[in-house]
């Protein structure tokens, strides 16, 4: 279930933004200070916070100064009164992704926690190297304007190579992280895959170095066009 955290201090508005978002099948966890978010954000996983500037404690700019530095990347919608205009920029220069306006329509803020929400989604669910993006998702791997397909070991295997791209990685280590415990060493089925993947992606992107093991080398893949 997706789980927002709601750091608002005015009773009122933090039961409205609760109840609403429950009502769409949201888990919520209310906090009323500033000290109180930046706990809660740190030690439970949420996937996005809802953030009232003018908090107790430590303020929401002070809050989201706080979690970003520690590497937090769930996206924040940041509250703010209608006279903050200063502090609405501070926070979006302090790495809040968007901002309502107080008083604000619960159905847009809705719509762009849904929206916030998706585009964290599609970031999660991709990996790049260099021109070539590789969906999590979908097991296909884009260049410019093409998609291309990988099944099965193919996406497998690539995924493991994105993963630690730039890396030298065993032969063995490849055929336990593909083919798991049937990671036969006598075989030739990891040269057959790595043959696919050249086929499909483009002779140099994968490296043999031998009686090391191979690489990713994202910045030898021609981006076409
Ligand atoms: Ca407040």
């Amino acid at each position: 279930m997706t789980r927002i955290l709601i750091a608002e201090d005015e009773d009122r508005i933090a039961s409205f933004l609760r109840k609403g978002f429950e009502a769409n099948g949201y888990s919520t966890e209310v906090v009323e200070d500033g000290l109180q978010a930046v706990e809660l954000a740190r030690d439970a996983d949420f996937d996005l916070m809802v953030l009232d500037l003018g908090l107790p404690e430590r303020s929401g700019l002070e809050v989201l100064s706080d979690i970003r530095a520690r590497g937090e990347k769930m996206p924040v919608i940041i509250l703010t009164a209608r006279d903050e205009v200063d502090t609405t920029v501070a926070g979006l220069e302090g790495g809040a992704d968007d901002y309502m306006k107080k008083p604000f329509s619960f159905e847009e803020l809705l719509a762009r926690t849904r929206l916030r929400l998706r585009q964290a989604d599609e970031i999660e669910s991709t990996i790049t190297a260099g021109p070539l993006i590789l969906d999590l998702h979908r097991h296909t791997v884009t260049l410019g304007d093409e998609v291309i397909e990988l099944p099965g070991r193919e996406f497998a295997l690539a995924e493991v190579l994105f993963r630690h791209q730039g890396d030298v990685l065993s032969r063995q280590a490849l055929l336990e992280a593909v083919w798991g415990e049937e990671g036969d060493p006598g075989s030739k089925k990891l040269e057959v895959y790595v043959l696919y993947l050249r086929r499909k992606l483009g002779d140099g992107v994968i490296e043999n170095l031998r009686g090391q093991g191979y690489r990713l080398r994202p910045d030898l893949v021609t981006s076409p066009g």
